[in-house]
């Protein structure tokens, strides 16, 4: 059987492609898209000719079986997405699935992807990070999921749009506290590349400064609960007073 190919392609920036993953895409004989036309684009730049087909979130499950016919036909298969690492927060975790439980080979031509990036260039703890993607775009749902992270020791990692970056900030601050340093990375690789750190009311005073800070692609990282964090610090003075309390109890 044909192998399925999971190949990363820019996060904006056109040159962000590996050489192996522009070899793959001209040699497969599918591509499998999610938005054939916005892939248009970076094929043309290539050079790429190979035959396309759309797979998106809708219609997977109905492109799965036909996908596999292919590659049990022989013929090999990419899977690319609109931008970065395809599944991560993108489809063709069931396609990838299928492949596996049928005992198909699936390679990784591996390639950008935002949340590394941002993770990258942030400044904040990269040792253990949370990757959440989008948060629900409704209010309570949102702050029930963020709930979710009031202990969190990782850096959470999260995908915004424009639409609810605000929104987005704010919830984070009211449930996870105002201490917290959060990092707003956006327009990665492209020629406004931005990365603003600092607590929630400052990123949003600054989104708040111009419409131009609100537009773009965002990622949005939050400092873990530190040490000094998770348990109320005790004055040592107060420790020692508890300490005699407590030996000269009977
Ligand atoms: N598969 C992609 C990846 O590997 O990062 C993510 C796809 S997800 C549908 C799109 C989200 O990724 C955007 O809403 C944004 O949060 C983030 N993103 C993608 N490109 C970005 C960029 N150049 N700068 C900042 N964030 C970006």
């Amino acid at each position: 059987t044909g192998s399925l190919y999971i190949v990363a392609t820019p996060i904006g920036n056109l040159k962000d492609i590996t050489y192996r993953a522009v070899d793959v895409l001209k040699q497969v004989d599918i591509i499998a898209a999610e938005d054939t036309r916005h892939s248009r684009k970076l094929l043309d730049h290539y050079g790429i000719a190979t035959k396309m087909m759309a797979v998106h979130d809708h219609n997977e499950a109905d492109k799965i079986t036909a996908l596999l016919d292919v590659l049990n036909q022989g013929q090999s298969i990419a899977l690319i997405s609109d931008a970065g690492t395809p599944l991560i927060s993108d489809p063709g975790y069931r396609l990838v699935r299928g492949v596996r439980e049928q005992g198909g080979s699936v390679v990784a031509i591996p390639g950008p992807c935002a949340a590394i990036a941002a993770l990258s260039i942030a400044g904040l703890p990269t040792d253990r990070f949370l990757f959440v993607g989008f948060l629900s775009a409704k209010q309570q749902a949102r702050r029930a999921q963020l709930e979710q992270f009031v202990n969190e020791r990782a850096t959470l990692v999260l995908y915004e749009s424009p639409k609810r970056i605000l929104d987005c900030i704010a919830d984070a601050e009211l449930v996870l506290g105002e201490d917290r340093t959060m990092a707003l990375v956006k327009e990665i690789t492209k020629t406004f590349e931005t990365v603003r750190t600092g607590t929630g009311r400052q990123l949003r005073d600054w989104l708040l400064e111009s419409d131009a800070h609100r537009k773009g692609e965002f990622v949005v990282l939050i400092e873990g609960v530190q040490d000094a964090g998770r348990v109320p610090s005790i004055d040592p003075s107060v420790l020692r007073a508890l300490n005699l309390a407590h030996q000269s109890m009977p």
